[in-house]
Parts: structure tokens; sequence; C-alpha cells
């Protein structure tokens, strides 16, 4: 699922937003004084995946590239 974090940048007040279309990132309004003025933060999906498994998986991918192309 398409969470994102907000950070409105009028009252500083941070919120999660569940976004099935990224276009509706522009619609987002601060849900505690209704600015647009709010600031998209990494997604939670992004956060996890740069943590961990892709971890692994980019280098097992790139070890077999590697001997691939040799
Ligand atoms: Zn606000």
């Amino acid at each position: 699922m398409p969470i994102f974090e907000f950070e409105c940048s009028d009252c500083d007040r941070e919120f999660e937003e569940l976004l099935f279309n990224t276009g509706a990132v522009n619609e987002v309004i601060c849900p505690e004084c209704g600015s647009s003025k709010v600031n998209k933060k990494i997604s939670m999906f992004a956060s996890k995946a740069a943590g961990g498994s892709s971890f692994s998986l980019d280098s097992s991918a790139a070890a077999s590239c590697n001997t691939g192309s040799t």
C-alpha cells in the first residue's frame, strides 16, 4: 500500500496519507491547519526496502551479473 509521509511547512505537523495515484500528492493538505504547503517525505515502503532485503538482493544480482557477462 502506498503510504506517504508529509510534513507541513506552515505548522510542522507530520502526517501520513494513503495515496493510490501519485498525482494526488499535489492535492494533499495539512489536516492541522489546512495548508497545501506540505513536503512529501520518504515513503514507508522505500525506507523498508532500503534498510533490509534490497541489500542482499543487490549484491546477489550484481554477482550473477558479473559471472554472466564474463
Ligand atoms: Zn499545517
